[in-house]
């Protein structure tokens, strides 16, 4: 299977196991992650959010409701979400989640970005769990096409010590621990790394539910594009 879809299968193991109910996706993109875990009989709440309305628009229809999901109707209630806004800024929307990605998604963003991502993540969201995934620059050389960056796009690409540095400095100043794996294993006797880097953060103090988002109380600045209720 192509790396993305390990990305894909690798949190769906991790929902599997972890049983989140509120999950949401940051830099959803085309969505096709959040289609998955739509599947995902654990999961209440659903939530994507990217900067790009258009890049959400082109499959978001994935997301509807189909026949069957009400012809069958399950326990468990769902609704999915998308919001487009900015990993940089923080909307109260995004509080109280379980679970929260972040797939191939730094690498996009532009310094000043980057900068806020950790107090805006980690310090306001705070979920139960994070999942960062990057690419490894270690890893280009074996990528016959790659010249300087794996996508145009990216405005940078960090090496597993760096990557590391930055994931344990933020698990350190916002309380989580942090695990680093990953995914596309080098060939033998090249010892770079996995293709793509990935860290696991899991809270380390327990939250108790609404009185939060009271207190953390700001102002929406997400605009909401798509919401079904199943
Ligand atoms: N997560 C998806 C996946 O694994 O298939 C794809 C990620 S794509 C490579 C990066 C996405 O991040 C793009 O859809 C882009 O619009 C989004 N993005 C870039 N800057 C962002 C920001 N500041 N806030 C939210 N999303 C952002």
């Amino acid at each position: 299977p192509s790396l993305c879809k390990q990305r894909y299968e690798f949190i769906k193991q991790l929902v599997s196991k972890h049983k989140p109910k509120k999950v949401a996706d940051l830099g959803c993109a085309d969505c096709r992650l959040l289609w998955i875990l739509k599947f995902c009989n654990c999961i209440e709440m659903l939530v994507g959010l990217d900067i790009s309305e258009d890049v959400m628009k082109e499959k978001m229809h994935v997301l509807y409701p189909l026949p069957g999901d009400y012809l069958q109707p399950t326990e468990r209630p769902l609704t999915v979400i998308l919001h487009q806004g900015s990993v940089a800024q923080k909307d109260p929307c995004m509080l109280g989640f379980d679970m929260v990605t972040c797939i191939e998604l730094i690498e996009h963003l532009e310094a000043k970005e980057l900068e806020k991502f950790p107090e805006v993540v980690f310090g306001f969201m705070s979920p139960a769990m994070i999942v960062i995934s990057t690419p490894n620059s270690e890893f280009n050389p074996l990528l016959p096409t790659v010249t300087l960056f794996r996508h145009p796009d990216h405005k940078f690409e960090w090496d597993q010590a760096q990557f590391q540095k930055w994931a344990l400095a933020a698990a350190a100043r916002y309380d989580y621990t942090v695990e680093f794996t990953g995914l596309g294993a080098p060939p033998p006797g090249k010892d770079v790394g996995f293709c793509t880097q990935i860290g696991v953060f899991v809270r380390k103090y327990q939250k108790n539910g609404e009185p939060e988002a009271v207190e953390k109380c700001s102002e929406h600045v997400y605009k909401t594009i798509f919401k079904a209720v199943y």
